[in-house]
């Protein structure tokens, strides 16, 4: 497979993984954009959200429950953040395996813009 986020599921190439189950990874953006970026994937191979399927739908949901839980254990919860889901090419996706990325640790929308 030639997934780079498979590959980090699969412990083939490192990560700084922050979050683990048996659906769900979680692990820092090698190029962050903000003091918090996390990168939140599902373990089973979906290329972009135009791939997900019905039985899919309680994952998708496992991925958001999980961000609240890794921005609390970051503690940004109080002051916000963002997530953000990049689909295709003019939604600017590189990695075609689905990520949530979770943006937090500074006022977003004023100090740090590159992302949207
Ligand atoms: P996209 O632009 O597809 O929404 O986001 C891809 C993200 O994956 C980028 O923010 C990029 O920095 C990150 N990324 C790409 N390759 C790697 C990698 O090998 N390791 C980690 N930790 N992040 C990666
Ligand atoms: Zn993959």
């Amino acid at each position: 497979m030639e997934c780079v986020f498979c590959k980090i599921i699969n412990k083939e190439i490192p990560a700084e993984i922050v979050f683990e189950d048996e659906d769900i990874l979680a692990f820092k953006d090698i190029h962050p954009v903000a003091p918090v970026h996390i990168l939140i994937i599902p373990k089973k191979h979906i290329a972009s959200i135009n791939d997900l399927e019905e039985g899919d739908i309680e994952l998708v949901g496992k991925m958001i429950f999980q961000a609240k839980g890794i921005a609390k254990n970051f503690d940004i919860s109080q002051k916000g953040y963002k997530l953000l889901i990049r689909t295709g090419e003019w939604g600017g996706q590189e990695v075609s395996h689905i990520h949530l990325h979770l943006i937090g640790g500074a006022k977003l929308s004023e100090d740090i813009r590159p992302i949207i």
